[in-house]
């Protein structure tokens, strides 16, 4: 299936170019000229994540540099910045929060598109080591990220919208501790008033439905005073 590869830049023509020379060499892209947009987008349950983000660092509405800030919270999708300004202070800015590589404009679409491929091919180096030891479990869930749907031991489960985005959550960063805040923002973001007691509410009915399925199995981990996890162990 064809990569999806998401572009955030408010300049047309630039944009243009960098779809064309994507689809030229296979990947889909999507392009969006606002950060905000581009949140909605990677919050989307009904789209596929991208497989990398082109981050252009000067957009209209928020920094390039908070927007990957902000999305790195919820997000390990590699970031390659764009910038007008060819200044080591950026690039340096840029590694820091989490860019994976940096381009300056003017560039040429086919050299991005080299450094996109460079940087997939490492990062799916690094993950064809991990999945090896996580396989097993991980082969207990099944995100269907394109129907928005969460199988389960090969069952699909019954999950309200809050349910399914908080497990894509666990899911999509297996082992890692989630406190009840965090969990608030990335999954409840369209509710204004949300209570740590909301979160905890749905990780006890989430466990309810997965003990339907699998009484032996108890993969939601609880830190006491910490939060949540989701264990692949
Ligand atoms: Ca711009």
């Amino acid at each position: 299936m064809s990569r999806t590869i998401l572009i955030v830049e408010d300049e047309k023509a630039i944009a243009d170019t960098l779809a064309y020379a994507l689809a030229t060499d296979g990947f889909t892209p999507h392009h969006v000229t606002l950060a905000q947009a581009a949140l909605d987008f990677l919050h989307s349950p009904d789209v596929q994540t991208p497989a990398l983000i082109v981050l252009d660092v000067g957009l209209p509405d928020m920094n390039g540099f908070e927007l990957c800030r902000r999305l790195r919270q919820f997000s390990n999708t590699p970031v390659i910045f764009l910038t007008a300004r060819n200044d080591e202070i950026d690039r340096i800015v840029g590694l820091e929060i989490g860019a994976d590589d940096y381009v300056s404009k003017p560039f040429s679409p086919r050299e991005l598109v080299a450094r996109i491929r460079a940087v997939l091919r490492r990062l799916e180096a690094g993950q064809s080591a991990a999945a090896n030891v996580a396989n097993e479990k991980k082969s207990s869930f099944e995100l269907r990220a394109d129907e928005a749907r969460i199988a389960y031991y090969g069952q699909i489960l019954a999950l309200t919208r809050y349910e399914y985005l908080l497990l894509k959550t666990f899911i999509d960063r297996p082992q890692q501790l989630f406190s009840r805040a965090q969990l608030m923002d990335l999954v409840w973001t369209d509710a204004s008033d949300t209570l740590e007691r909301t979160v905890d509410a749905h990780i006890k009915s989430l466990r309810a439905k997965l003990r339907l399925i699998n009484e032996q199995d108890d993969p939601i981990q609880t830190h006491r005073g910490m939060g949540y996890s989701l264990s692949l162990s």
